[in-house]
């Protein structure tokens, strides 16, 4: 059956993989994004594009209402937007970590509230958070991203608890190194250091990341909640 599907930063990278697999599925999708023009590929797969920040509480509201005009309520929730401020403690301003956390963490507790409340009607619902590796394994230079990506499990964790008799499941992809945007700012030598110490060798394709996104939504996945699943290639073995 067709259901409203919203993905959060759905123009490019992961979330645009994932808006291509539940669209592939029959799904009636929409996605946000922020800057630039939605791809023509999203646009031939009939997917709905809305322009929204997510650090904006009203833009965020703007975009519910005229996804839930066209598709109907939000059935479906993945929230995927985020962005990265590396940099080492020492030289890391206060700025560069709040942005970080305003977009993963409190962009995502923006999304999510609002979605809360036509899943509520329907006494049913599926949000998949994607985290990442980092959250729970920690990285140099990361301190900002890593803190909120580890922050979405804590987050997802209590929603499961407090909505899981409402018919509503929280879960958590969290991905190792995706071949992506955010990835391209890596130098070739850190490049090489990171796949050396993942087990399958190479980066994630987007695909593979969208692959888990869509079961956790799907009928198959009815009785998970709560769940942090790794598509890492075994980078954080042992979480
Ligand atoms: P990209 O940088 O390729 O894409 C990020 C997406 O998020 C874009 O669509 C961007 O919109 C959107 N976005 C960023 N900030 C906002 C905002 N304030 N409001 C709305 N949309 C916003 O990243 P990836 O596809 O690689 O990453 C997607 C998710 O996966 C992120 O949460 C990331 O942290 C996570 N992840 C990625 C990994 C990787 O290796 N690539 C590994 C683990 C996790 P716009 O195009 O308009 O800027």
């Amino acid at each position: 059956m067709s259901r409203s599907v919203l993905v959060t930063g759905g123009n490019r990278g992961i979330g645009l993989a994932i808006a291509r697999a539940f669209a592939d599925n029959g799904d009636q999708v929409a996605i946000t994004y922020r800057s630039g023009e939605p791809p023509q590929i999203l646009t031939d797969a009939g997917v709905l594009a809305v322009r929204c920040d997510i650090t904006d509480a009203e833009q965020v509201e703007q975009a519910y209402k005229e996804i839930e005009e066209k598709h109907g309520p939000v059935e479906v929730l993945v929230a995927n937007a985020g962005i990265t401020k590396d940099q080492l403690l020492m030289r890391m301003s206060e700025d560069d970590f709040t942005s970080v956390v305003d977009t993963n963490l409190t962009g995502t507790f923006r999304v999510v509230k609002r979605a809360n409340r036509g899943m509520l009607r329907a006494k049913k619902g599926r949000v998949v958070l994607i985290s990442s590796v980092v959250g729970l394994l920690g990285s140099a230079g990361q301190a900002n991203y890593a803190a909120s990506k580890a922050g979405l499990v804590g987050f997802a964790r209590s929603l499961a608890r407090e909505l899981g008799s409402r018919n509503i499941t929280f879960n958590v992809v969290a991905p190792g190194f995706v071949d992506t945007d955010m990835t391209q700012v890596l130098t070739e030598e850190q490049r090489k250091g990171i796949v050396a110490q993942v087990p399958l060798g190479r980066y994630a394709r987007p695909e593979e990341i969208a692959a888990a996104v869509r079961f956790l939504a799907s009928d198959d996945a009815s009785y998970i909640t709560g769940a942090v699943i790794p598509v890492d290639g075994g980078l954080g073995m042992g979480h």
